[in-house]
């Protein structure tokens, strides 16, 4: 492991002035993932600046009524927050069905967005991967690509974002706020991430040295009754291999709004459009439910080894959006 600075920031400027001036540095939250990839190689800075102490850790109503949320709030604190338990539980849900308590009482909101591809060939700084130094292939393509993506993907990478969280706030269309030596800035979700094209390595918008200052929930009244549901290969923690952030409002067996997001299946939370255009106005019944679903995987690109990630999508955002149709009609 390279020999590294290690600075604590007092204010939101001074970190973003330390960031400015080192190309060098990073950002560092509860260090759950950037100091891991330190210990194996896939990240090498020369310095660190915490952020853990930056007054960024409150959750405060927002002015047009929604949620604004501190980049420094831990994973534990946002999952029991009870403004976010009652008007967005799938957010609660979709953070705890991440990782382990110790992990989200360390783990931030900023750092849980950035958090890099799980992909076993970006970790192993032996083998290619274009993410890690472009140019140099991506072997998941032709090797292993279970967990990969099946959407949205390119022949230059075919990762997953592992983020739970980010995919119910894909769902609420959250907006990211964030701070540069010029001032600050806004990015929602959707333009957060950026498309893999031929720029795997390229992952956010956001400008270089940006410090995350939070996430603004917009009110959601339809986000009262949602859902997240997370497939894994064991009971807990571990990644998602799918999953689903949905919330819907049904009146008259009708469905009035729906929002939906996948996780686990591109190279950030996805956004289900295509499905929420089919339920427009629909009846809430399982096989429209399905025609939905339909609609969105009929862009997906499976690979050889992960083509079942198309079935598991979508019985779970049948399962789930019929769970939710239910309890409405209750
Ligand atoms: C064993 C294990 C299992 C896990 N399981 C899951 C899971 O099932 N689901 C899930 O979603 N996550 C899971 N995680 C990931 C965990 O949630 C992330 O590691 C965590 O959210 C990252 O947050 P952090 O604050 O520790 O980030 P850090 O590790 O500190 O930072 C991550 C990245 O974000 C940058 N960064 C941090 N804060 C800011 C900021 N404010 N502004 C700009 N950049 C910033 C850092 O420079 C770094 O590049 C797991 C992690 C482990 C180790
Ligand atoms: S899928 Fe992406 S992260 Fe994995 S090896 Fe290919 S380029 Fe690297």
């Amino acid at each position: 492991m390279r020999e590294f600075d290690y600075r604590r920031a007092d204010d939101v400027p001074g970190a973003v002035a330390l960031l400015d001036a080192d190309p060098d540095a990073r950002y560092l939250g509860g260090g759950t993932n950037l100091v891991d990839l330190m210990k194996t190689g896939v990240e090498r800075p020369g310095r660190l600046v915490d952020v853990r102490r930056l007054p960024l850790d409150r959750i405060e109503p927002a002015d047009d009524g929604g949620l604004r949320i501190g980049a420094t709030v831990t994973n534990s604190d946002l999952a029991a927050h009870p403004e976010v338990r009652r008007r967005y539980p799938a957010l609660t849900e979709a953070v705890l069905a991440g990782a382990s308590g110790q992990l989200r009482n360390m783990a931030t909101v900023g750092g849980n967005l950035l958090q890099r591809t799980r992909c076993g060939y970006f970790a192993d700084v032996t083998k290619p991967c274009n993410k890690r130094l472009p140019g140099s292939g991506c072997p998941a393509v032709e090797g292993e690509h279970r967990h990969h993506a099946v959407l949205g993907a390119s022949e230059h990478c075919v990762a997953v974002h592992p983020s739970d969280m980010g995919v119910a706030l894909a769902a609420f269309d959250a907006v990211v706020s964030y701070r540069t030596a010029d001032g600050p800035g806004e990015l929602p979700l959707a333009d957060f991430y950026l498309p893999v094209g031929d720029t795997p390595h390229r992952e956010t918008a956001l400008p270089r040295g940006a410090l995350i200052t939070g996430v603004t929930l917009p009110p959601v009244p339809s986000a009262a009754r949602s859902r997240y549901r997370k497939v894994r290969e064991r009971a807990s923690y571990a990644f998602a291999i799918g999953s689903v952030a949905a919330a819907l409002d049904v009146g008259d067996g009708v469905v009035r709004e729906a929002r939906i997001a996948l996780g686990a299946v591109a190279s950030r939370p996805w956004r289900a459009h295509a499905a929420e255009r089919v339920l427009d106005g629909a009846p809430a019944t399982a096989d429209r439910f399905a025609a939905a679903a339909d609609a969105e995987l009929a862009a997906a690109r499976p690979l050889p080894g992960n083509a079942y990630k198309v079935t598991l999508m979508r019985n779970l955002v049948v399962a789930v959006l019929s769970e939710l149709a239910e309890e409405a009609a209750r």
